[in-house]
Parts: C-alpha cells; sequence; structure tokens
C-alpha cells in the first residue's frame, strides 16, 4: 500500500500502515484516524455542438495530445453535472446543458471515477482554456492510436479505452 500521509491530520502522531477491521489500512495508533485511499471523481461532457462533436487537445496526462471530451474533478461544494458544466466552459468555452448520463467508467488500478455524460452546447464559443491545447469540431468520433506502451501508464490505457467506449456510443 502507498502511505500518502506521513502524520496523522487530526493529532499529529506518525500514521503506521496495518490491519483495521480485516483491512490493511494507512491509520493513526493514537486517534483511530484511518487515511481512506478513494479514486477521484471526474464529470466528462460529449458535447454535441452545431452538430458536430467538441473536443479539445489535451495539454496534459493521461493521453496528453490526444482528443477527448473536456472534464475535470468534481470539488466539493458542487453536484457531478455541475461540476461537468463548469469544466466544459473551462476548457473548451462553450454553455452547455446535459442531456443523459452515458456511463460511469471505472477501473481498481486507476485512481479516477469518471462519469460521462451526453451534452449540447446553450451558448459561448468554441475556446481552448486550462488543460486543453484546442478544441475540435468533429463530424465523427475521431480515430487515434493507441497509447505507446513505450510511455503509457494504466490510466492512459483506461482512459484510450473509455474514449472508444464513448466514441462507440455517440456515434
Ligand atoms: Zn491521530
Amino acid at each position: 500500500m502507498t502511505i500518502a500521509y506521513k502524520f496523522c491530520p487530526h493529532c499529529g502522531a506518525a500514521l503506521i500502515v496495518g490491519p483495521v477491521s480485516g483491512h490493511v489500512r494507512e491509520h493513526c495508533p493514537a486517534c483511530g484516524f484511518i487515511a481512506f485511499h478513494n479514486p477521484a471523481p471526474v464529470g466528462l461532457a460529449v458535447i454535441m455542438h452545431e452538430g458536430k462533436v467538441a473536443l479539445v487537445r489535451r495539454a496534459l496526462p493521461p493521453l496528453k495530445g490526444y482528443w477527448a471530451p473536456p472534464g475535470g474533478h468534481i470539488e466539493l461544494g458542487e453536484s457531478a453535472p455541475e461540476a461537468t458544466v463548469r469544466e466544459a466552459k473551462e476548457e473548451c468555452g462553450l454553455d452547455i446543458a446535459l442531456d443523459r448520463l452515458i456511463g460511469v467508467y471505472s477501473q481498481a488500478d486507476v485512481r479516477t471515477i469518471i462519469i460521462a455524460y451526453l451534452a449540447h452546447s446553450i451558448g459561448g464559443a468554441p475556446t481552448a482554456g486550462d488543460d486543453a491545447v484546442e478544441v475540435g469540431l468533429f463530424d465523427e468520433w475521431p480515430p487515434q492510436p493507441p497509447p505507446d506502451p513505450a510511455w503509457a501508464t494504466a490510466t492512459d490505457h483506461w482512459f484510450y479505452g473509455v474514449l472508444r467506449e464513448l466514441g462507440a456510443a455517440v456515434g
């Protein structure tokens, strides 16, 4: 197990790794605090804009340089749909309305859970921002090469599979 924290955020004692209720967990022997390691949820929007699919070319891993729908981490204080709408505006400049949930994607060795929505634009203009190099409007989902094992992580391979599934889901 990976140790994420050295000291207990509650009482300051050194954390240890060992069994707690039958699970090996990072915990505090002094106060009982348990450092849970949970995947982080990401909201992602497949956006239809003027009859085309709006994708952003990613500036950061995973799959840096690939075309993907805009998305980002959900923060406390916002719902999954609210975060997805916010991220779409920040990354590709479009105001969107969500139409339906496409699917929820997760894998045991990946630290992210993707919640993917189908959406359509209701305003704004395609403009790359934040983690996007550029915005592209596509008639069809663009084919992209599989990630090279020389650099790809488990997250890259998983995300590539998610993108293919999203492409198949929306045509
Ligand atoms: Zn403690």
